[in-house]
């Protein structure tokens, strides 16, 4: 067992987290206020994060990608975690399922979007259909022309969309067909690949929410979209199984940045409960705060070591999907605990956005909904100690 960061693992640490401090971090309270992040900046931090080497870090190397494995991008996702999810996608990483690319659609989605020209989101939930996500309404129709043509038209609405209003292309995942199973008639799902100005796809900005200022959830409207059957991405009918591959890694990234985030929301109290003084000594002197930051300490620790061994695990080929549910559950987890913990040791100023601990409390509270919810997790982690007793 090894528990040290080889060199190179140290350098990604230390390229990213300087990275953070000097080109995201001095942006984050105008983000905060505009709710936004201004054209003009994205493109320049996407440009910067190209020109230093840490953009698409997830895809692989032989098509122009960091090849990092996933220690590596676990650390990346880490460090960038420190900052907030607006700025700190500008760098991260195009979807991994885009390598599923084939033919001509390497050339048209996946090598653009790993060169930072053209930019991606994922359209799974619906209204009527978030954790069931397999109860998608969307709906893709294949139909054959006379005069040879395939081609499928899309009907439909997804929500909670993140970035769409800032990406060329979505990947829509729609039902197809039905398939019987022992739980009764389940659709069947297939992945496409939709540019956003295509004839009948609408985006709209959706709600504001309260996670994240910046980063924005959109509606995306479908109305007889016709597309060639060359957008499917993968088999008709596999979408589900797309997504489930690639799902593992989705997750990592959330326990990953969770980690990351409740690393600097610790520091940030620790220096306060070492500074502010009352009944004329720091609070940190009173074991009703120094206690809770001990806690807070441990459970970080725990939540790294489980993210990191569940990314070891990835890059062995033996992860499970029990090893990456228990990483983000425990990971999310642990960050809402740590940020409320945080804010009471600040008090009053803890809830003020004259300090940014507000709002790393505010935008913890997203990470155990996204990419699954924690009951979708404990769901995922009990199936799996249950169903080998027969339960
Ligand atoms: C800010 C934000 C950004 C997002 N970005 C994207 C995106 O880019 N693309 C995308 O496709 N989706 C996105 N999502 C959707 C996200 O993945 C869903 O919100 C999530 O999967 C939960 O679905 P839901 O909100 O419909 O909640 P529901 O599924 O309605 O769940 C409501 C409650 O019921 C519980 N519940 C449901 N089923 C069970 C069960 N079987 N057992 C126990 N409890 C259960 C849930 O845990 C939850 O507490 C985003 C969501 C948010 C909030």
């Amino acid at each position: 067992m090894e528990f040290e960061l080889t060199d190179e693992q140290r350098m990604i640490v230390e390229t990213v987290g300087k990275f953070v401090r000097t080109e995201l971090d001095p942006h984050a309270d105008e983000v905060e206020k505009l709710d936004d992040v201004p054209p003009e900046l994205a493109r320049s931090i996407r440009e910067k994060a190209i020109a230093a080497g840490l953009y698409a870090a997830n895809m692989p190397e032989d098509i122009g990608g960091g090849g990092l494995d996933a220690v590596g991008i676990t650390l990346v996702e880490r460090e960038l975690g420190k900052t907030g999810f607006a700025l700190q996608m500008l760098v991260a990483r195009p979807s991994n399922i885009l390598q599923a690319c084939e033919g001509e659609q390497r050339d048209r989605y996946l090598l653009p979007t790993v060169r930072g020209e053209r930019h991606d989101c994922l359209a799974m939930t619906e209204p009527g259909a978030g954790s069931d996500v397999r109860s998608m309404r969307t709906r893709a129709v294949r139909e054959s022309g006379s005069d040879g043509s395939d081609t499928y038209v899309l009907n439909g609405t997804k929500h909670f969309i993140s970035h769409a209003d800032m990406a060329d292309f979505a990947l829509v995942f729609a039902a197809t067909g039905t398939e019987e199973t022992a739980r009764g008639t389940k659709n069947l799902i297939t992945a496409f690949l939709v540019d956003l100005d295509t004839p009948g796809v609408e985006v709209r900005r959706g709600s504001q929410c309260v996670s994240h200022r910046g980063y924005h959830q959109c509606e995306l409207i479908f109305t007889d979209v016709r597309l060639p059957a060359g957008q499917r991405l993968g088999e008709e009918g596999r979408g589900f199984a797309l997504m489930g591959e690639w799902l593992g890694a989705s997750r990592l990234q959330v326990a990953a940045t969770s980690i990351g985030r409740a690393r600097r929301v610790l520091d940030l109290t620790l220096d306060w409960a070492a500074e502010r003084e009352q009944f004329a000594q720091p609070i940190g002197r009173f074991q009703g705060v120094s206690f809770p930051l001990a806690d807070m300490a441990t459970e970080l620790e725990a939540a790294e070591l489980l993210t990191l061994r569940a990314a070891w695990k990835q890059d062995q080929g033996t992860m499970t999907d029990r090893d990456a549910a228990m990483a983000k559950l425990y990971a999310s987890e642990a960050l809402g605990r740590i940020t409320d913990q945080a804010l009471q040791t600040f008090g009053g100023m803890g809830l003020m956005a004259e300090l940014p601990i507000e709002r790393y409390w505010r935008d913890a509270r997203v990470e155990r909904i996204w990419d699954g919810t924690s009951e979708i997790q404990r769901h995922i982690i009990s199936r799996s100690l249950l169903r080998p007793l027969g339960a």
